[in-house]
Order: C-alpha cells, then sequence, then structure tokens
C-alpha cells in the first residue's frame, strides 16, 4: 500500500468531487446547445459557478474556468500585459508557471520582468516590494501567492495589496495552495487576477479558475468560441468543473479540520529533528499551512531522499525541480537566500484530507533510517 504525503502536488478526489462529476459525466450535454440537453447542462455549469463563487466568496460573473492554475496565470498576466502593462515583479518564491509566464512575456512583448525578494523564513519582502514599486510609474502587475507550495508560508498578501495599490499597479494572487488549507476570500483580498486549481483541493485534474476584480481586464488567449463570457473559447470541461466546485465546497466547508493537520506535521518534525539534529526544516517559524514541512538534510540529496521513501511506499517530493534530466536546487529555498547544501537536500511533505497519523509513523521510520543509512549519525555535520 502506498502512502500519500504529497497532497501539495495532488490530493485525491474527494467524495463529494467524485460524485458530482459521475452525475455529469451521466448527463452528458454541451452548454452551447439551445437543445434541452444544451440546456441542462448550461444550468449545471451556472450552478457549478455559482458553488465555486460562494465558496472563494467572490461574485459569479468574475469566474473564468479553465484546464487548471497555470492556464489562468498565463491568462491573467498575458492579458494585463495586452492591455498595457510593461513592468511585471514577480516575487522570488512564486510557482514556476508564475516564473515562465512572465519570462515568456518579457520575450514576446518585451515586458521588464523584476524580482522581489523574500526572506530567510519564506515571506515576501514587502518593504523591498514597496521600494521596487516606487522606482517607476510603469503600468506594473506584481504576483504574490497566498502561500508556498513547497513550504507552506502563508503570504501576507492584504498587506501586499495595501502597498500595491497606493502605487496604481495591479497584484496577480496564486491562491492554488490556500483555498480550502486556511481562510481565504477572492473577493476582499485585495487583488485584481485570483487563481486557483481543482486537483489541489480535491477535485479532478484538468479544472482550474482565474478570477477577476473590478476592472481587471481578460483577453482570451484561447480563441474559438464566444465560452467563458467571451474569455477563454472551447467547449467547457463541465465534469471537471461539477468535480472542482464540488471540491472546493467541501474543502472550505473543512477548512477547520484541516488545520488540525498541524499536530502531525508537528511531530513528524520534532521528531525527524530529535533523529537528526542536523536536519533543517524552511520556514518553521513563519505562519505556515498545517500540512506542509519542508525538511532538508545537508548530504543526503533530495531525489535520493524521495526514491528512499518511494521505495517503502511513502511518496513525499523533492523540494528541487528537475529540468530536462539535470536537477537544479530549489528556486524558492534559495529565493529566501538558504545555502544550496539545504536547497538541494530539501523534500517536501504535505499531509491532507484523508492522512492517518500511521502515515506520519510510517514516514519517520522509512526517513529516519534511510537518513542514518546515507549519512551515519558519526558523520554527522556539526
Ligand atoms: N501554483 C501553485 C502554487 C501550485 O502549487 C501549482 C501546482 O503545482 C500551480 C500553480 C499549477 O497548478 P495546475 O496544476 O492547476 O496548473
Amino acid at each position: 500500500m502506498t502512502i500519500n504525503l504529497d497532497h501539495n502536488a495532488t490530493t485525491p478526489l474527494r467524495p463529494e468531487a467524485l460524485d458530482a462529476l459521475v452525475d455529469a459525466a451521466k448527463a452528458g450535454g454541451n452548454v452551447s446547445s439551445v437543445h434541452a440537453g444544451g440546456r441542462a447542462a448550461h444550468a449545471r455549469l451556472d450552478q457549478a459557478r455559482r458553488d465555486l463563487a460562494e465558496a472563494v466568496n467572490a461574485p459569479t460573473q468574475s469566474i473564468t474556468f479553465t484546464s487548471g492554475a497555470t492556464e489562468a496565470i498565463n491568462l491573467a498576466i498575458m492579458s494585463a500585459v495586452q492591455s498595457g502593462v510593461t513592468r511585471l515583479i514577480i516575487s522570488a518564491i512564486e510557482h514556476d508557471a508564475v516564473h515562465a509566464t512572465a519570462k515568456a512575456a518579457q520575450e514576446r512583448f518585451g515586458v521588464t520582468y523584476e524580482i522581489v525578494p523574500a526572506t530567510a523564513e519564506g515571506v515576501v519582502d514587502l518593504d523591498a516590494l514597496e521600494t521596487q514599486l516606487a522606482k517607476s510609474t510603469e503600468p506594473t502587475l506584481v504576483a504574490v501567492m497566498a502561500a508556498n507550495n513547497e513550504t507552506g508560508v502563508i503570504q501576507p498578501w492584504l498587506e501586499a495589496s495595501q502597498r500595491v495599490r497606493p502605487a496604481g499597479a495591479r497584484l496577480l494572487i496564486d491562491a492554488v495552495q490556500a483555498i480550502g488549507k486556511i481562510p481565504f476570500s477572492a473577493g476582499t483580498c485585495g487583488a485584481d487576477y485570483v487563481v486557483v486549481s481543482s486537483h489541489k483541493l480535491g477535485g479532478p485534474v484538468g479544472a482550474g479558475a482565474l478570477i477577476t476584480q473590478g476592472d481587471a481586464p481578460v483577453r482570451a488567449q484561447i480563441v474559438g468560441g464566444g465560452q467563458e463570457l467571451g474569455r477563454r473559447a472551447g467547449t467547457e470541461n463541465l465534469i471537471g468543473i461539477a468535480g472542482f466546485a464540488a471540491a472546493a465546497q467541501a474543502a472550505v466547508r473543512d477548512v477547520k479540520s484541516f488545520g488540525k493537520l498541524a499536530q502531525w506535521r508537528d511531530r513528524l518534525e520534532s521528531e525527524a529533528l530529535r533523529a537528526r539534529p542536523d536536519a533543517y526544516i524552511a520556514g518553521r517559524d513563519a505562519p505556515r499551512l498545517a500540512n506542509t514541512s519542508c525538511l532538508a538534510l545537508p548530504g543526503f540529496r533530495a531525489e535520493t531522499q524521495v526514491m528512499a521513501m518511494d521505495l517503502t511506499g511513502v511518496c513525499v517530493s523533492a523540494g528541487s525541480a528537475c529540468s530536462s534530466g539535470k536537477v537544479r536546487a530549489s528556486h524558492v529555498l534559495t529565493g529566501m537566500g538558504l545555502s544550496d547544501a539545504i536547497a538541494e537536500s530539501a523534500i517536501r511533505i504535505s499531509l491532507g484530507w484523508d492522512t492517518e497519523p500511521e502515515d506520519i509513523d510510517a514516514f519517520l521510520a522509512a526517513w529516519i533510517k534511510a537518513a542514518h543509512r546515507a549519512l551515519p549519525r558519526n558523520e554527522m555535520a556539526n
């Protein structure tokens, strides 16, 4: 049996999502058809939009369904750039999807792409952001995520908006790891663009949403039909969307019980540190999601740890990204100013709605054994 401690990558389907997507699959129908089958599908889409809007506390018309958060990020950044934004300020710890889209916008449209640093605890440096904003009056879009996927560190998104707004800039909040894990209100978070993903909160892979506020422009990046109020063409993935909305409702309803995972995460960390005092936990002193731990053991490479855990049936992920077969240190951890030794040896353990305390025991037994085998205690670094 495998033990899934990689919920931040994707979390299993919630029962409510499974029921909703099976119902949608059985009913079928194309939302754009004018006959009864189409009207029923349209009603299901409208209901899903209302359910998601309620879960994230945003107006229904502000929601554009997409194939996931990556597409929503592309839609937000490219829309802003095509509507006059000439400067992007992206926090160092944003997801690769944000950095890659900013880089693509720089290459295609010649916009400026600047990075705002994070503190050693993994929090976006708001003073540095304010200083950066003050340097130019160019139309600017800032990206600050709500919670980091690798460290779980919760970001000061409201304070970010209080610095971004007076400077006349727009704000994109990637709320993918926040929804259902902490209270988050898309309607009052102060952002122009908010991004959400279905499979991170118990819905199916293949659905997500861009939520826009005020006069934030949306320029369709996928053209064809006039679906999603002309903001995103293509027949709606109604099965995925129905599952997504049901999962969002369930995740937000259960947000309090999600907070209880912190007890198990804290036990995992204290026992790992007791066994290996040479280990390091990134962002431990910052406000964090209840479910995430970023555990490094300098000298024991992250990908080797992941493989060792996998052999015992425990699924975790490497904090470092693998690109074209070349493993590089996590940009999030190096962006926090942590050493390469930490960044290259950090794994992410992320708990979820179906985690049991025995999963923590299984991880600890496997990890401590693997750590002692790889780095015998008498060779431990001081
Ligand atoms: N943003 C964050 C913070 C994420 O964790 C992820 C997924 O890893 C994404 C964006 C991309 O989400 P999706 O898989 O829906 O494209």
